[in-house]
């Protein structure tokens, strides 16, 4: 036997219960992972609250984890068992102390990366990547708006801004933040509690305003995204912390220059094994370089049978960062 987290019954955090339970063994193309470290990601409380459809319950949650293969399927092949790994993209379930995993969704971890850095940094990391090189390639020089810069997401997002020259102004939610996105290598902050956003980027960019902003607040931003951004400009909304963005009318987009709009997703960017090795295997060397940290408070580092507490804290906005689910811890 062994432990997971499931919830019966979509709600808040209260619904997440710490269970028992007998680990399949794994199908011909998956690999069974021990994990060490869990990676809790916003979109894990959008499955537990609803917002997003969950097929059946009761249902285990997460999709990311590191840690080291004990069993592998007769169809894997690349991957034996011993090493050391990290998975995004798994179906839900990596809140648990094993996890059968699908190999084309599992990376081998080198080994200067630690499987807390990987949990912390996988699924996140391989956002920035694909917000920043696929759905539009930043330049050196370019000036964009990135909110929540002091989350998950946005730290690596400031660290990855600055590794290719770029100028990230960064949304926060509090003075404490701004000083921590800025360490990670935000041009520039604004905290969107008490100054206007707006205006803030007209005043840093000398009235011309930004060509891309990337949005993942959601309700609480969009239309001052909208307004953020110079004709022609580009939003990326990838999500909604703040609630989902409903019920827009398109002619807003012409009244207010020609915008684009896209909303993109993981999972529609990292479908191949080919293309999860080559997205890994640049995260991973800015990892190994330096260019990117990924530092877990111990505050923020949870055992698995507390992520109720867990996802009580992300929700309240006191974090800053990634947060782990430790096993056995
Ligand atoms: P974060 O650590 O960034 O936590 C969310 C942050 O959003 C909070 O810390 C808070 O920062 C900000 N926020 C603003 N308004 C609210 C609100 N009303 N309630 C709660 N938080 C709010 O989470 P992650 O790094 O895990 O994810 C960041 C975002 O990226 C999420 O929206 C997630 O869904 C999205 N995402 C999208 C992906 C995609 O492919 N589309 C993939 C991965 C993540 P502050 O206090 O500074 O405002």
């Amino acid at each position: 036997m062994a432990k997971r987290i499931q919830f019966s019954a979509i709600g808040g955090p209260e619904v997440l219960q710490y269970v028992s339970f007998q680990p399949p063994a794994p199908a011909a193309g998956e690999v069974q992972v021990e994990n060490r470290a869990i990676g809790i990601n916003y979109i894990d409380t959008y499955m537990r609250s609803g917002l997003y459809p969950t097929a059946s319950l009761p249902s285990g949650l997460g999709t990311e984890a590191a840690g080291i293969v004990s069993k592998i399927g007769s169809a894997v092949t690349g991957i034996k068992v011993g090493d050391r790994v990290v998975y995004a993209q798994s179906a839900l379930g990596a809140y648990s102390e094993i996890h059968n995993v699908p190999q084309e969704k599992i990376a081998l971890l080198p080994d200067a990366i630690s499987f807390e850095q990987a949990a912390a940094s996988f699924l996140k990391g391989l956002t920035v990547y694909y917000l920043l090189r696929l759905t539009h390639t930043v330049k050196a020089g370019e000036t964009f708006l990135f909110h929540a810069a002091a989350g998950g997401v946005g730290l690596i997002a400031c660290q990855w801004a600055k590794a290719l020259g770029a100028k990230l102004i960064g949304t926060v939610g509090s003075d404490e933040k701004a000083e921590r996105a800025k360490q990670a290598g935000a041009w520039a902050t604004i905290n969107y509690q008490k100054e206007d956003i707006v205006a803030r980027v007209k005043e840093l960019t000398a009235g011309e305003k930004v060509g891309l902003v990337y949005d993942s607040v959601g309700k609480d931003t969009f239309e001052r995204s909208l307004d953020s951004l110079k004709p022609r400009g580009l939003l990326v909304s990838f999500g909604n912390a703040s609630g989902p963005v409903e019920g827009v009318n398109l002619g807003i987009l012409t009244q207010k220059g020609s915008l684009y709009v896209t909303r993109p997703s993981l999972n529609a960017y990292i479908t191949t094994r080919e293309e999860l090795k080559t997205a890994s295997d640049e995260l991973f060397s800015m990892i190994a370089s330096g260019a990117i940290k990924v530092d877990v408070s111990e505050a923020q580092k949870f055992p698995l049978s507390e992520a109720r507490r867990a996802h009580e804290t992300l929700e309240s906005r006191s974090t800053q960062g990634s947060s782990l689910l430790i096993p056995g811890k």
